[in-house]
């Protein structure tokens, strides 16, 4: 199978619109007939046709109809591939790359030389290959590199249903690339593969693609697949619920495999512990061993590339130095990100193991060897070898049951399903839209996810779907699930893209964009925070490039967009190597996403004990708090003080439950900050391998000089939550008392009652958040000094003196602001001390 091409590219421009060149493959005969059962075959003419006749190709057919691993076949016998430019195809899951390039060269009787995967740390492409998949990310990345995408004759983009930022991200980039090649006689393909015909977002987008492009729909052999619905949907325990779901059908029902969606991998490990307990097979004790041995081996392997990889990476980037302040080097961003996803989920994962070890404990089944069930793990970080067991048919006289994430609803089609067991839940990247964020959390599906799940029941023969919730919950499910990119804080967002050198994001042709209100809302705020650059010089030329969103990214903001926090947070991370302020920003972050550290006290109480005891509690909180705050210095950084004592108290405490119960912290937060902590110190560590960061879980107290620093720190990060204690109150409606003016309401709002700063009332404060109960109260609180406000947050501020002036900086040394401006005012107009040099 040598390249085909000399002759193609030796005539333009014509040369990919009608290859000349058929390649051989050389495929076994059982492979063939197994390929020639797929409704796509049928469709490969058409397909071909409309490839060669639009630069821009929709391809629509349900899962399993056999787009992933068919069309890249028929591109490479058609002659879409040489040695110097390939066929590219993108998954949203590791999984599915890796997979279906094993898949593909095995169906093409090729090796793993040829037809390739690359994941973010991991592939095997070399110099032979011709058909490379990847995930979205890797490809993202490669257009910041190279823009034209010059390597690829052919670009797929699957499961674009599935609408992943990414996927979205690269479906705007690649209609101009395509365009740009078509100019320069070096046409691109992009072909679009959708498990749903719902495309109308890509169709029907004139920004996105000004001509239509062609929607060729495969006609799939789908048998009818008869819904059951539970009476009751069962609260929590849905991991019992599919337990004897699968007792039953295995018990009761004719031969058939079985496939099981839950949510995480924890618990899939602990679903096929017990279904092998229950039916063991000759094989599944030392199987099982192997396999859990292998998915930490798979893990760590995984984590040591990574480690090396970002290493590498990191050692080749400039230092940089911005404002007094040494920001850590820039590094580059969406890997880290992706990568953070999987561990977020491992870890999320084994946190509801612990649920499920009680239930386990408490059934106490009988085995029945009489009655051997096959059972297989199926989830993105299993061992690639692990994953291709579900494809093999089961031993005789088993019976296969797959328990697995979401990756087998569109991603991978197991064959000979015919029952399918839906707990009905997905687990979800969530987004808090006050804090911005972001969090894994188990939701129900929408419909279409349910249906697609049925679907994988009717693949061979008629079958059936016993979904573990009601039909009146299933009707109150979302019809489709939002595009992702709908559901993120965009400010997050921007912060990616102009990282990506995408400068003005309000041209971009998102298939579904953010509201542009929300886009300058997040341009304005990472100007403010100094992760985009705008002209200081002409407030009309910045209020114009606001508006088409053209600000530039600084070195900061590529610093920033390499932390998987919101950027408020990611500023804070990127002041802090300085002092050794990093590990306490880190903690104080973490416990800052971590919604509700402390346990709701003030419950009403069902009996006179349980009010004492509440009580009793509220008491102690309130007395930790205060011994977790200090005093003086230490006070002053407030309730963020209180964070950082509680993480640390709960650390020397060893992080027990009891500890917890006792000073009324939530324990699954305590665990949640934990993990945070972890994850954020790989992130730093990524980007700045010298600063040698390993997490202690245990920390030293700050210094009284550290804590200042600090405080600095969240109010660089914080800028555009402070507020001030109205003057004159005396003068003023009594409805001000004790009250805080905030640049953006109107109304007064207070410290809240559990705040250790509610009784200090200084003037200036930065809050977390504010939060509407009987008033609106501050939560989060930090104190700032007045003469910090010009030097750390000179975009609130508005200087009358000419504005080419340098920045003003404070000099921690004498205490002072250096300035050479008169006076200052925070944005609301508030006076600042007249300040000099
Ligand atoms: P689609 O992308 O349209 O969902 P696929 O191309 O993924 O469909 O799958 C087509 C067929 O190939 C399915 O019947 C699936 O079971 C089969 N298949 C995919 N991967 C493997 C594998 N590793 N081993 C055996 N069969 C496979
Ligand atoms: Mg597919």
């Amino acid at each position: 199978t040598s390249a085909p091409s000399e002759s193609l590219a030796s005539a333009p421009p014509l040369p990919l619109a009608k290859p000349a060149v058929f390649i051989p493959v050389n495929r076994s005969p059982e492979m063939q007939e197994e390929r020639l059962k797929l409704p796509i075959l049928a469709e490969e003419q058409v397909i071909m046709e409309a490839v060669a006749e639009h630069p821009i190709v929709i391809v629509c057919g349900e899962t399993g109809s056999g787009k992933t691993t068919q069309v890249p076949q028929f591109l490479y016998e058609a002659g879409y591939s040489s040695e110097d430019s390939i066929i590219g195809v993108t998954e949203p899951r590791r999984v599915a790359a890796v997979a279906m390039s094993q898949r593909v060269a095995k169906e093409m009787n090729l090796s793993q030389r040829v037809v390739s995967y690359q994941i973010r740390y991991e592939g095997n492409v070399t110099e032979e290959t011709r058909i490379k998949f990847m995930t979205d990310g890797v490809l993202l990345k490669e257009i910041q590199k190279d823009f034209l995408l010059l390597k690829y004759k052919v670009v797929i983009i699957d499961e674009a249903h599935e609408r992943s930022v990414y996927t979205d991200i690269l479906l705007g980039l690649l209609s101009r690339i395509v365009a740009l090649r078509t100019k320069r006689h070096l046409p691109l393909k992009l072909l679009i593969m959708s498990a749903t015909l719902r495309v109308e977002d890509f169709t029907q987008n004139k920004r996105l693609f000004t001509t239509p492009p062609p929607v060729i729909k495969v006609e799939s052999r789908q048998f009818p697949v008869t819904v059951h619905f539970n009476k009751r949907t069962p609260l929590d325990d849905y991991s019992g619920e599919c337990f004897r779901k699968i007792c039953k059908i295995h018990r009761m029902l004719p031969a058939g495999g079985i496939l099981v969606f839950l949510t995480g991998q924890a618990e899939v490990h602990a679903l096929c512990r017990r279904l092998r307990k229950a039916f063991p097979t000759r094989c599944s004790q030392p199987q099982e061993k192997e396999e859990e041995k292998d998915s930490a081996e798979g893990m760590r392997r995984f984590k040591k590339s990574r480690t090396r990889a970002k290493k590498a990476q990191a050692m080749a980037l400039p230092q940089i130095n911005l404002d007094n302040y040494s920001v850590l080097p820039a590094g580059e961003g969406d890997e880290d990100r992706e990568a953070e996803m999987d561990d977020e989920e491992e870890a999320l994962g084994s946190d509801l193991d612990l649920d499920l070890g009680d239930s386990e404990a408490n059934e106490g089944e009988q085995p029945d060897a009489s009655l051997p069930l096959h059972v297989l793990p199926l989830y993105s970080l299993l061992a690639p070898e692990k994953q291709a067991q579900v494809f093999k048919p089961p031993p005789e006289g088993t019976r296969l049951c797959v328990v697995a994430t979401n990756v087998a609803e569109t991603s991978l089609t197991i064959p000979g399903i015919k029952y399918v067991v839906d707990c009905g839940k997905v687990k979800k990247r969530y987004y808090d839209r006050v804090t911005g964020v972001s969090s894994f959390r188990v939701t129900w599906v929408s419909q279409a996810s349910a249906d697609q799940r049925a679907g994988r029941a009717g693949r061979t023969e008629p079958g059936h779907c016993y979904r573990l919730y009601s039909s009146a919950v299933f009707g109150d499910f979302e019809q489709f699930p939002p595009p992702e990119i709908t559901r993120r804080p965009v400010e997050d967002l921007i912060l990616q893209m102009k990282a990506l050198n995408i400068e003005k994001v309000i041209n971009f042709p998102f298939p579904t964009p953010p509201s542009v209100e929300a886009l300058i809302a997040a341009e304005e705020l990472l100007i403010a925070l100094g992760a985009l650059q705008a002209p200081r010089k002409d407030e009309r030329l910045k209020t114009l490039q606001i508006s088409q969103l053209s600000c530039p990214i600084t070195a900061l903001g590529q610093t920033m967009s390499t932390f998987p926090v919101a950027p408020r947070y990611a500023k804070m991370l990127a002041l802090s190597q300085q002092h050794g302020c990093l590990p306490y920003t880190i903690a104080i972050v973490a416990a800052m996403t971590v919604r509700e550290l402390f346990e709701e006290l003030d419950r009403p109480a069902a009996s006179e004990e349980e009010l004492a005891e509440l009580k009793g509690r509220r008491a102690r909180v309130a007395q930790m708090k205060r011994t977790w705050a200090g005093q003086g210095a230490s006070l002053k950084l407030g309730d963020l003080m209180v964070l950082l004592g509680a993480v640390g108290a709960c650390e020397y405490s060893g992080c027990s439950p009891q500890f917890c119960h006792a000073n009324g912290l939530r324990y699954k937060a305590m665990l949640e900050i934990r993990r945070l902590r972890g994850q954020l110190t790989t992130a730093v560590n990524a980007v700045c391998p010298e600063a040698g960061l390993f997490l202690d879980p245990k920390m030293q107290p700050p210094t009284e000089s550290q804590v200042t620093y600090l405080r600095q720190i969240m109010a660089a990060g914080l800028g555009d939550h402070l507020a001030r204690r109205v003057q004159n109150e005396d003068l003023l409606d009594p409805k001000w008392k004790n009250a805080y003016k905030t640049p953006l309401l109107d109304d007064p709002v207070f410290i809240h009652p559990s705040s250790v700063l509610f009784r200090e009332l200084p003037e200036f404060v930065v809050y977390q958040e504010i939060v509407e109960t009987t008033k609106m109260y501050m939560k989060g609180v930090s104190t700032v000094e007045i003469q910090w406000i010009p030097s750390l947050l000179p975009s609130y501020c508005q200087f009358d003196a000419p504005l080419e002036e340098p920045a003003p900086t404070y000099c921690p040394e004498s205490g002072r602001v250096l300035c050479h401006r008169a006076s200052v005012f925070y944005r609301v107009g508030w006076p600042l001390p007249a300040v000099q040099v």
